[in-house]
């Protein structure tokens, strides 16, 4: 056979292979690496200890834009054997060295040597770059994970294939390495440093990392003797000294919660200034961007300083779950990212209870309420082949739904039960893999509640049901079914833990829903309702102030659809301010929801809005914004005549609480008050309040005038960006320079992001496009790219998305290698709201590359067509004119 020939054949035989072949086995990889910044390239040898058991002549593993420079394999009696082949497929990610002699069973050792540029792309072992005292300045960040470790050296590059790795660095000599163990050993031969570092514990190849830059750090050890350090860009140590201390605190509470120490002898966290994700929780040294990670007390907002805490709490309980026990593939991933966020919740929620954390959960199960209600969703878990398809799937169903069923399963069995069922999984599965049935199998051992079936019908197919409740005769009824906003249906049910509440807290009952239909007697309640409560309020139903909310505190994932009576009751209830913040958030979403998938008029649902105009809870207000928000994105296409009065309705439905909190923080006002101030008076900008604008503009004025100012508070520094952005225009300018202005010379990640999450919400088309442009100039880092498209104008979609035809081969050239495109996709197709502009986005993606955004594709284009059929009810709906009139006319509480 031809040579050509040949190598084609053997590389035919592991093509789309969905693993690679395990008759060698990786043990210890020790891996050299010398790094050069100015040039921006890297060159190693990797050594491999492997055990063979099976005799063969081909070795395969991952590797991807790497050049070989040679490689043999030496056996236990030192025999030496060099490759007659060593070929790389880049299609498969694999590199395959083949041999005339076979290789026989036992252990031996496979050296390679490579070489590659650092890339630009932030993913695999990438540079970035930093200013230091004026001078632009490289640095080297890895980010392995899912499948980018083959970028940096060849390996088997899979989860289960766990090894220990004893990494050494060569670096300039001026320079900082850090890599997931701590130094042993440094050496300085001219101007080059070596640096040794400890060889880890056995962990997958995505957990490997190192970094090398110019940093400056501060540290703590815990009570246990690890030593937690927070390296900072230069001169911004103080910066990190919050996130060290929540490290600390967080280290300690997993330590107890599942019984198990701290794996590693230390954790380094770094910021770094370019980074695809928000952080990775590589073994020991945890990567974040900046602003995930700084914190500056005068100039930070409570906001953030929330977000940044549940950042640190979900990188370091990976630890536990996700690198000591490890997923055995990435279609368990939810069992690290939903384990991960619901943990960092509960840690959060234990330190800091007064922000109430787990209430602000229900924004996380919102999301994946909303992305599980499509077509296009996914189960939980998932088939994942070829690996690389696991990269979109780090998204709200692996996260938030996942977290979310955790929670509900917690609650179901009991605070107790849980954590001892999750700390003998820790201990048993340690250092392993693991699989969701391995888990499942632990918790109905230790707890002694069969729950595989249960969890089975949660994690194993995709969706979730809407629950009818219906009540007649003193009994409730109730049925399951499959929720979809495109009003299509499938046979699914689930098996789910009901729990409801009859007119009271105190009065509760649960159940399992086994079954499409289930009864439950209520005459008892209902009598004991007729005594203890006063007749006045509801009519025809003879009970007064009786209520029945399902999935009390919604710890439950799925909608709740109830009959008339029981949603007048429950409204009624909400005005009178007798239901739990949690299940006022409830009775909001699932009636938004309903109404989105045409099963409840728009009508009914502004009647709703309208009992909620006493509001003053951070997360139920939260949610009647991005309800409103929502409401004004579909009138927009669906009655465009009546939009401003539409807002006019929310700006008066959102006065009493602003007025309540005023513009200035009040002193000893509980955190979530600073949080919901921000969220109130950008609500209020973005609908175009004449009050908050003028308010704003002089704040903004003063601002401009003097930094130090106090007329412009952490809290709401966005709210009047916002409204500043929105009246300028392409003549009159001032605002839109002022922020550009504000924006170079910001001396903070967290500052610059600011300004770019509300550079592109001005209404003025032309001024649009200038945003547009600088957003995707040089001006601004790649990974900023999230925030910007995130405040495109609800006016200004139309335009956007003709921008981004117009653009698509440079940003497809700068975004399409790493998940940035996806920003694009959602965040300027999904605001639209008909049929045929979904139609001229599907026709343009068909003819481009689109693979790594096609998910994302399918679900913003799915969002579109319902929002068409939503736009068909909302026209159909003839009382509506006069309801929004007469509503908006009641002006403010
Ligand atoms: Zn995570």
């Amino acid at each position: 056979m031809e040579q050509k020939q040949k190598q084609k054949a053997i590389l035919h035989q592991f093509k789309s292979q969905p693993r690679l072949p395990n008759f060698p086995i990786p043990n210890r990889y020790d891996l050299h690496l010398k790094t050069d910044l100015s040039a921006c390239t890297f060159s190693g040898i990797v050594r491999i200890t492997l055990t063979i058991v099976d005799n063969t002549k081909i070795i395969v593993l991952n590797a991807l834009e790497l050049d070989i420079h040679g490689a043999s394999y030496s056996n236990s009696n030192t025999q030496i054997y060099k490759p007659s082949d060593v070929l790389l497929d880049e299609e498969d990610e694999i590199l395959v060295l083949v041999f005339d002699d076979m290789l026989g069973v036992g252990e031996g050792v496979l050296e390679i040597e490579f070489s590659a540029p650092l890339n630009s792309h932030l993913k695999g072992f990438y540079k970035c770059t930093y200013v230091d005292g004026g001078v632009k300045k490289n640095m080297a960040v890895t980010q392995f994970e899912a499948v980018d470790a083959r970028k940096c050296f060849p390996c088997w590059d899979e989860p289960a294939l766990k090894a220990s790795f004893k990494i050494t660095l060569d670096v300039s000599k001026e320079l900082m390495a850090l890599s997931n163990m701590p130094v042993f050993d440094e050496k300085l031969i001219g101007d080059v440093k070596t640096v040794y570092f400890e060889e880890s514990p056995h962990m997958s190849t995505y957990l490997v990392a190192f970094v090398i830059g110019l940093f400056d750090y501060i540290e703590e050890t815990t009570v246990d003797g690890i030593k937690v350090r927070v390296y900072c860009p230069l001169g911004k140590s103080e910066e990190g000294r919050y996130s060290l201390s929540l490290a600390i605190k967080v280290l300690d509470y997993f330590t107890k919660y599942f019984s198990m120490s701290y794996p590693l002898p230390k954790l380094d966290m770094v910021a770094v200034p370019e980074f695809c994700g928000g952080a990775m929780e590589n073994n020991g040294l945890i990567v974040y961007r900046e602003n995930l990670m700084l914190y500056d007390d005068l100039h930070s907002s409570a906001k953030n300083k929330q977000v940044l805490a549940i950042c640190v709490a979900h990188e370091v309980a990976h630890h536990w779950f996700g690198n000591l026990v490890t997923m055995a593939w990435w279609s368990d991933l939810w069992l690290n990212e939903g384990f991960a966020t619901w943990v960092s919740y509960m840690a959060i929620e234990t330190l800091f209870p007064e922000w109430k954390m787990w209430t602000q959960f229900l924004q996380q199960t919102a999301s994946g309420l909303v992305i599980d209600a499509l077509e296009e969703s996914h189960p939980i878990e998932m088939e994942i082949h070829p690996a690389r398809s696991i990269d979109d799937k780090f998204d709200a169903i692996s996260y938030k739904k996942g977290s979310t069923i955790i929670r509900m399963l917690q609650i179901y069995l009991g605070d107790d039960k849980f954590q001892k069922a999750l700390s003998e999984y820790i201990k048993r599965y340690a250092w392993k893999n693991a699989k969701t049935d391995d888990l499942w199998a632990v918790i109905s051992e230790e707890s002694g509640t069969q729950i595989n079936l249960m969890m089975d019908s949660w994690t194993k197919q995709m969706g979730y049901p809407a629950i009818s409740v219906k009540s007649s005769d003193n009994t409730l009824e109730f049925e399951q079914s499959h929720f979809l906003l495109s009003g299509q249906h499938s046979d699914s049910q689930w098996i789910i833990p009901i729990t409801l509440s009859l007119g009271s807290y105190n009065k509760q009952k649960n159940f399992i829903m086994e079954t499409k239909f289930h009864k439950v007697d209520i005459s008892k309640d209902f009598a004991d309702a007729k005594t203890t409560t006063t007749p006045e309020t509801i009519p025809n139903t003879g009970v007064g102030n009786f209520w029945i909310k399902v999935n009390t505190s919604q710890s439950g994932f799925y909608r709740v659809k109830y009959d008339d009576k029981l949603v007048s009751q429950l409204r009624n209830a909400v005005e009178n301010n007798v239901l739990s913040e949690t299940d006022k958030f409830g009775v909001l979403d699932d009636a938004y929801a309903l109404c989105q998938a045409g099963q409840q008029s728009l009508s009914s649902l502004l009647s709703l809005i309208d009992v909620y105009r006493k509001e003053l809870v951070y997360i139920v207000t939260s949610r009647l914004i991005h309800v409103c928000n929502g409401i004004v994105n579909i009138a927009t296409e669906a009655i465009p005549d009546l939009v401003f009065e539409l807002k006019q309705l929310f700006i008066n439905v959102l006065q009493f609480s602003a007025t309540k909190l005023g513009w200035e923080p009040i002193p000893d006002e509980d955190h979530s008050s600073a949080i919901l101030r921000g969220r109130l008076y950008t609500a209020l900008a973005s609908f175009d309040d004449d009050k908050t604008h003028e308010e704003a503009m002089q704040r903004f004025q003063a601002y401009m005038r003097d930094r130090k100012t106090t007329l412009l508070s952490a809290d709401t520094k966005m709210a009047v960006y916002l409204a500043v952005i929105r009246k300028a225009t392409v003549s009159s300018r001032y605002g839109f320079e002022s922020m550009l202005q504000l924006y170079r010379e910001a001396d903070t990640a967290e500052k610059r992001e600011e300004i770019l999450r509300i550079l592109a919400a001005c209404p003025d088309q032309d001024l649009l496009v200038e945003a547009l442009d600088f957003l995707v100039s040089d001006e601004v880092r790649e990974q900023d790219i999230v925030y910007g498209l995130a405040g495109i104008s609800f006016e200004g979609h139309h335009r956007a998305w003709k921008w981004f035809k117009d653009n698509w081969d440079p940003i497809f050239n700068r975004y399409g290698a790493n998940f940035l495109l996806t920003n694009f996709v959602c965040d300027i197709i999904t605001p639209f709201c008909s049929n045929e502009e979904a139609d001229e986005i599907e026709e343009f993606f068909a003819t481009r590359p689109h693979e790594a955004v096609a998910m994302d594709l399918k679900q913003s284009l799915e969002q579109v067509r319902i929002k068409a059929r939503w736009v068909e009810f909302i026209r159909q709906d003839h009382s509506l004119p006069d309801l929004i009139k007469k509503l908006a006319a009641k002006g403010s509480s």
